[in-house]
């Protein structure tokens, strides 16, 4: 199993097999591409956008994706997944990006916002036309996607997607069989302040490892403040590498806070026993790899 990160800085750090960059990110801001990293682009999460265009928001009879419409539980502002304008642009974003040396490009929020998301005049129409039902119709809009953006991708392509292994399709339009065939890999994003409950973590890894039909890595949130989240964290990634993963991926704030996690690891010393103790192998290897550079 790798080791990577998932970073906000476009600098890749020792230690690290897999390094990914954040170069479009959900408040609207856009990044030059990160040389030598992959590139993570957030496709319909927007909030400048839909700040200088409030009539590109995805809308529901509920009213529009925004976080401040507490009638829906969001994270992110969505732009309406079938806006063309939008789309393009972003296309085009994806497009300048590989003209760069970069290892590849990741999707993330590439999806609808949820189940009962988008009933604008212009989805409602294109839903008639296609023929097909709502699930089917939404699923193949953001598949159609996928495909587009692949089209535009040199090297590796891969798309997260929100963590939801049941009803991802009937909510988000997210039909993993399908877009299986376009990716290298998928991307797990499993985000939490702290893992000193952690089996979620291990279920979802399990159940995403097991139905997926491309390689997976999980991404786990190291931005921790104390030891003991820390050493929470790092046993989680423990448990999880013995499932059927390419790689586990530790978000950080910057390279600082990578680095920091390796130091913690290689410094403690009772971690490493109870690693060894209990045949964590993959784990083992990669923190003595991380002995040899911090
Ligand atoms: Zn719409």
């Amino acid at each position: 199993m790798k080791i990577g990160l998932v970073t906000y800085t476009p600098q890749e750090v020792k230690g690290y097999d897999l390094n990914v960059y954040y170069s479009k990110w959900a408040d609207g801001q856009v990044f030059p591409a990160a040389k030598g990293m992959q590139n993570d682009v957030t496709v319909f999460c927007d909030a400048k956008a839909i700040r200088e265009d409030p009539s590109i928001v995805a809308v529901s009879k509920s009213g529009p994706a925004l976080r401040k419409n507490r009638r829906s539980n969001l994270a992110f502002d969505f732009v309406c997944p079938t806006h063309p304008q939008y789309r393009a642009k972003v296309l085009d974003y994806i497009e300048s990006l590989c003209k760069e040396t970069i290892i590849g490009v990741t999707l993330n929020l590439y999806h609808f916002p949820d189940q009962e998301y988008c009933v604008c005049p212009r989805c409602t129409e294109l839903l008639k036309q296609s023929g097909l039902n709502w699930v089917q119709w939404r699923a193949q809009t953001v598949t159609k996607f996928v495909q587009e953006a692949k089209a535009r991708v040199k090297g590796t392509f891969a798309v997260e997607m929100y963590p939801d292994p049941v009803l991802a399709k009937e909510r988000f339009g997210l039909d993993l069989n399908a877009i299986a065939e376009f990716v290298d890999y998928f991307h797990v994003p499993l985000s939490s302040r702290d893992y000193l409950t952690n089996y979620w973590v291990d279920t979802l890894a399990r159940d995403f490892a097991a139905s997926l039909k491309k390689p997976v890595v999980v991404e786990l949130s190291a931005e921790m403040p104390t030891d003991e989240k820390l050493n929470a964290l790092l046993k989680t990634v423990a448990y999880v590498s013995r499932h059927k993963l390419d790689a586990v991926l530790l978000l950080v704030h910057d390279s600082e806070n990578a680095k920091q996690v390796c130091k913690f690891a290689v410094q403690n010393k009772d971690f490493r026993s109870w690693l060894e103790k209990y045949d964590f192998k993959e784990m083992s290897q990669i923190v003595d790899s991380w002995a040899k550079i911090y």
